[in-house]
Protein backbone atom coordinates (compact mmCIF):
# COMPACT_ATOMS: atom_id res chain seq x y z
CA UNK A 1 0.00 0.00 0.00
CA UNK A 2 1.37 3.55 -1.40
CA UNK A 3 1.08 6.69 1.05
CA UNK A 4 -0.12 9.59 -0.96
CA UNK A 5 1.93 12.21 -1.74
CA UNK A 6 1.10 15.88 -2.36
CA UNK A 7 3.06 18.43 -3.13
CA UNK A 8 3.10 22.36 -3.81
CA UNK A 9 5.35 23.69 -6.40
CA UNK A 10 5.01 27.55 -5.77
CA UNK A 11 7.55 28.26 -8.92
CA UNK A 12 8.17 32.10 -9.01
CA UNK A 13 5.01 32.88 -6.96
CA UNK A 14 5.27 35.33 -3.68
CA UNK A 15 6.13 37.69 -1.29
CA UNK A 16 6.93 37.71 2.26
CA UNK A 17 3.72 38.79 3.08
CA UNK A 18 1.97 36.49 0.57
CA UNK A 19 3.55 33.63 1.82
CA UNK A 20 3.58 34.38 5.89
CA UNK A 21 -0.70 34.58 5.16
CA UNK A 22 -0.63 31.21 2.64
CA UNK A 23 1.97 29.08 5.61
CA UNK A 24 -1.01 30.45 8.46
CA UNK A 25 -3.30 28.98 6.30
CA UNK A 26 -1.33 25.96 5.97
CA UNK A 27 -0.80 25.68 9.81
CA UNK A 28 -4.58 26.20 10.66
CA UNK A 29 -5.40 23.09 8.82
CA UNK A 30 -2.40 20.49 8.35
CA UNK A 31 -4.03 18.45 10.93
CA UNK A 32 -7.23 17.94 9.36
CA UNK A 33 -5.26 15.80 6.50
CA UNK A 34 -4.05 12.36 7.59
CA UNK A 35 -2.09 9.46 6.08
CA UNK A 36 -0.77 11.74 2.83
CA UNK A 37 2.99 12.85 3.10
CA UNK A 38 2.84 16.74 2.18
CA UNK A 39 5.37 19.34 0.69
CA UNK A 40 5.74 22.81 -0.22
CA UNK A 41 8.09 23.70 -2.58
CA UNK A 42 8.61 27.78 -2.82
CA UNK A 43 11.12 29.80 -4.18
CA UNK A 44 14.64 29.11 -3.13
CA UNK A 45 14.75 32.81 -1.65
CA UNK A 46 11.82 32.02 0.61
CA UNK A 47 12.61 28.63 2.13
CA UNK A 48 14.28 29.77 5.39
CA UNK A 49 11.05 32.25 5.82
CA UNK A 50 8.68 29.43 4.93
CA UNK A 51 10.55 27.02 7.76
CA UNK A 52 10.58 29.58 10.25
CA UNK A 53 6.91 30.04 9.70
CA UNK A 54 5.33 26.57 9.01
CA UNK A 55 4.50 24.77 12.73
CA UNK A 56 2.73 22.36 10.81
CA UNK A 57 4.86 18.94 11.37
CA UNK A 58 3.47 16.87 8.86
CA UNK A 59 4.19 19.18 6.03
CA UNK A 60 7.58 18.99 4.89
CA UNK A 61 9.80 21.60 2.82
CA UNK A 62 11.32 21.21 -0.72
CA UNK A 63 13.03 23.42 -3.93
CA UNK A 64 11.81 23.43 -7.45
CA UNK A 65 15.68 22.91 -8.70
CA UNK A 66 19.04 22.83 -7.76
CA UNK A 67 22.43 22.84 -9.61
CA UNK A 68 24.37 19.74 -10.92
CA UNK A 69 27.47 20.74 -9.09
CA UNK A 70 27.19 19.11 -5.67
CA UNK A 71 29.51 21.69 -3.56
CA UNK A 72 29.49 25.27 -3.71
CA UNK A 73 31.68 27.33 -6.09
CA UNK A 74 31.57 29.86 -8.83
CA UNK A 75 28.28 29.45 -10.21
CA UNK A 76 26.23 32.84 -10.11
CA UNK A 77 22.57 32.74 -9.71
CA UNK A 78 22.51 28.73 -8.62
CA UNK A 79 21.65 26.95 -5.25
CA UNK A 80 23.58 23.47 -4.40
CA UNK A 81 21.76 20.46 -2.82
CA UNK A 82 24.18 21.20 0.01
CA UNK A 83 22.48 24.43 0.45
CA UNK A 84 18.83 22.92 0.27
CA UNK A 85 19.52 20.38 2.64
CA UNK A 86 21.54 23.02 4.80
CA UNK A 87 17.65 24.99 4.82
CA UNK A 88 16.15 21.34 5.78
CA UNK A 89 14.73 20.75 2.54
CA UNK A 90 13.41 17.07 2.00
CA UNK A 91 12.51 16.97 -1.60
CA UNK A 92 14.02 18.42 -4.66
CA UNK A 93 11.52 19.05 -7.53
CA UNK A 94 13.77 18.05 -11.04
CA UNK A 95 13.26 18.00 -14.97
CA UNK A 96 9.91 20.36 -14.36
CA UNK A 97 9.10 21.14 -18.00
CA UNK A 98 8.97 25.04 -16.92
CA UNK A 99 12.95 23.76 -16.78
CA UNK A 100 13.00 22.07 -19.81
CA UNK A 101 11.65 24.12 -21.86
CA UNK A 102 12.47 27.49 -20.90
CA UNK A 103 16.07 26.47 -19.22
CA UNK A 104 16.90 24.26 -21.90
CA UNK A 105 17.63 21.27 -19.07
CA UNK A 106 18.50 17.98 -20.95
CA UNK A 107 17.26 14.77 -20.11
CA UNK A 108 21.13 14.19 -19.27
CA UNK A 109 21.91 16.95 -16.83
CA UNK A 110 18.51 16.03 -15.33
CA UNK A 111 20.13 12.59 -14.55
CA UNK A 112 23.19 14.30 -13.18
CA UNK A 113 20.98 16.36 -10.66
CA UNK A 114 19.14 13.29 -9.88
CA UNK A 115 22.25 11.76 -8.69
CA UNK A 116 23.41 14.61 -6.61
CA UNK A 117 20.00 14.50 -5.04
CA UNK A 118 20.24 11.40 -4.11
CA UNK A 119 23.98 11.51 -2.99
CA UNK A 120 22.68 14.18 -0.59
CA UNK A 121 20.35 12.02 0.78
CA UNK A 122 17.48 14.06 -0.31
CA UNK A 123 14.56 13.04 -2.09
CA UNK A 124 14.27 14.02 -5.87
CA UNK A 125 10.45 15.01 -7.34
CA UNK A 126 11.10 13.58 -10.92
CA UNK A 127 8.74 15.15 -13.41
CA UNK A 128 8.68 13.45 -16.74
CA UNK A 129 6.10 14.19 -19.38
CA UNK A 130 5.12 14.46 -23.16
CA UNK A 131 3.88 18.09 -25.15
CA UNK A 132 0.67 17.80 -27.31
CA UNK A 133 2.58 17.50 -29.90
CA UNK A 134 4.44 14.46 -28.64
CA UNK A 135 1.18 12.94 -27.52
CA UNK A 136 -0.34 13.49 -30.86
CA UNK A 137 2.06 12.23 -33.06
CA UNK A 138 2.12 8.90 -31.00
CA UNK A 139 5.17 9.23 -29.34
CA UNK A 140 4.51 9.94 -26.05
CA UNK A 141 5.37 6.63 -24.78
CA UNK A 142 8.92 7.13 -26.27
CA UNK A 143 9.22 10.85 -24.86
CA UNK A 144 8.58 9.12 -21.03
CA UNK A 145 10.55 6.18 -21.52
CA UNK A 146 13.68 8.67 -22.87
CA UNK A 147 13.31 10.60 -19.93
CA UNK A 148 13.48 7.50 -17.50
CA UNK A 149 15.68 5.65 -19.10
CA UNK A 150 18.30 8.96 -18.90
CA UNK A 151 18.30 8.75 -14.76
CA UNK A 152 18.07 5.07 -14.86
CA UNK A 153 21.22 4.93 -17.03
CA UNK A 154 22.82 7.26 -14.59
CA UNK A 155 21.51 6.21 -10.59
CA UNK A 156 20.13 2.56 -11.98
CA UNK A 157 16.81 1.08 -11.07
CA UNK A 158 17.37 0.20 -7.17
CA UNK A 159 18.20 4.34 -6.57
CA UNK A 160 14.23 4.80 -8.01
CA UNK A 161 12.81 2.88 -3.79
CA UNK A 162 14.19 6.63 -3.06
CA UNK A 163 12.58 8.66 -6.21
CA UNK A 164 9.06 10.06 -6.52
CA UNK A 165 8.22 10.23 -10.07
CA UNK A 166 5.59 12.86 -11.34
CA UNK A 167 3.31 12.41 -14.55
CA UNK A 168 3.02 15.99 -15.93
CA UNK A 169 1.51 16.09 -19.15
CA UNK A 170 3.00 19.58 -20.33
CA UNK A 171 -0.42 20.23 -21.95
CA UNK A 172 -2.12 20.07 -18.41
CA UNK A 173 0.13 22.75 -16.51
CA UNK A 174 -1.11 25.79 -15.56
CA UNK A 175 -3.52 25.41 -18.82
CA UNK A 176 -6.70 24.70 -16.55
CA UNK A 177 -6.65 21.45 -19.20
CA UNK A 178 -6.60 18.37 -17.04
CA UNK A 179 -5.97 14.89 -18.05
CA UNK A 180 -8.67 12.78 -17.80
CA UNK A 181 -8.35 10.19 -14.80
CA UNK A 182 -8.48 7.41 -17.09
CA UNK A 183 -5.79 9.42 -19.64
CA UNK A 184 -3.66 10.07 -17.10
CA UNK A 185 -3.90 6.37 -15.15
CA UNK A 186 -3.13 4.87 -18.60
CA UNK A 187 0.52 6.68 -18.18
CA UNK A 188 1.12 6.14 -14.74
CA UNK A 189 0.28 2.55 -15.39
CA UNK A 190 2.57 2.25 -18.71
CA UNK A 191 5.15 4.26 -16.12
CA UNK A 192 5.08 1.54 -13.50
CA UNK A 193 5.12 -1.15 -15.93
CA UNK A 194 8.01 0.17 -17.53
CA UNK A 195 10.17 0.24 -13.96
CA UNK A 196 8.44 -3.35 -13.05
CA UNK A 197 10.44 -5.11 -16.19
CA UNK A 198 13.38 -4.10 -14.24
CA UNK A 199 12.68 -4.62 -10.74
CA UNK A 200 9.04 -5.69 -9.93
CA UNK A 201 8.79 -5.04 -5.78
CA UNK A 202 10.34 -1.05 -6.67
CA UNK A 203 8.18 -0.51 -9.54
CA UNK A 204 4.82 -1.41 -6.66
CA UNK A 205 6.49 0.71 -4.14
CA UNK A 206 7.01 4.21 -6.51
CA UNK A 207 4.89 7.39 -6.09
CA UNK A 208 3.84 8.49 -8.78
CA UNK A 209 2.52 12.00 -8.21
CA UNK A 210 0.03 13.06 -11.55
CA UNK A 211 0.44 16.63 -11.94
CA UNK A 212 -1.21 19.42 -14.75
CA UNK A 213 -4.42 21.43 -13.25
CA UNK A 214 -5.23 19.59 -10.64
CA UNK A 215 -8.20 21.61 -8.54
CA UNK A 216 -10.03 20.71 -5.20
CA UNK A 217 -13.06 19.97 -7.95
CA UNK A 218 -11.11 17.02 -9.84
CA UNK A 219 -8.33 15.95 -7.25
CA UNK A 220 -10.43 13.25 -5.83
CA UNK A 221 -11.38 11.41 -9.47
CA UNK A 222 -7.65 11.25 -9.97
CA UNK A 223 -6.51 10.00 -6.85
CA UNK A 224 -8.92 7.71 -7.21
CA UNK A 225 -7.12 5.73 -10.05
CA UNK A 226 -4.63 2.35 -9.04
CA UNK A 227 -1.16 3.77 -10.13
CA UNK A 228 -2.14 7.82 -9.31
CA UNK A 229 -0.54 8.07 -5.62
CA UNK A 230 -1.06 11.99 -4.87
CA UNK A 231 -0.02 15.14 -6.77
CA UNK A 232 2.40 17.74 -7.49
CA UNK A 233 0.36 21.20 -7.49
CA UNK A 234 1.29 24.42 -8.81
CA UNK A 235 -1.45 27.17 -9.26
CA UNK A 236 -4.11 25.79 -6.20
CA UNK A 237 -0.98 25.25 -3.69
CA UNK A 238 -0.70 29.28 -3.98
CA UNK A 239 -4.28 29.12 -2.21
CA UNK A 240 -4.13 27.00 1.66
CA UNK A 241 -8.05 25.57 1.20
CA UNK A 242 -7.64 24.56 -2.63
CA UNK A 243 -4.25 22.90 -1.61
CA UNK A 244 -5.42 21.65 2.05
CA UNK A 245 -8.90 20.26 -0.14
CA UNK A 246 -6.50 18.73 -2.57
CA UNK A 247 -4.47 16.78 0.19
CA UNK A 248 -7.67 15.70 1.42
CA UNK A 249 -8.79 14.40 -1.55
CA UNK A 250 -5.47 12.05 -1.64
C1 LIG B 1 3.19 22.27 -11.93
O1 LIG B 1 3.71 23.35 -12.09
O2 LIG B 1 3.89 21.32 -11.59
C2 LIG B 1 1.74 22.15 -12.17
C3 LIG B 1 1.22 20.97 -12.19
O3 LIG B 1 1.05 23.34 -12.34
P1 LIG B 1 -0.57 23.51 -12.36
O4 LIG B 1 -1.10 22.70 -11.22
O5 LIG B 1 -0.77 24.97 -12.19
O6 LIG B 1 -1.02 23.00 -13.69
Amino acid sequence: MRKPFVAGNWKMHGSKASIESLVKGLNEQANQVQNVDIAVCPPAIYIDFVQANLSADNIAVGAQNVAEEPVQGAFTGETSVEMAKDLNCAYIILGHSERRAIYGETDAQIAEKTKVVLEAGLTPILCVGETLDERESGVMEKVIADQLDAVIKVVGIDAFEKIVIAYEPVWAIGTGKTASPEQAQEVHAFIRDKLARLNRSIAEKVIIQYGGSVKPDNAAELFAQADIDGGLIGGASLNADDFMAICKAA
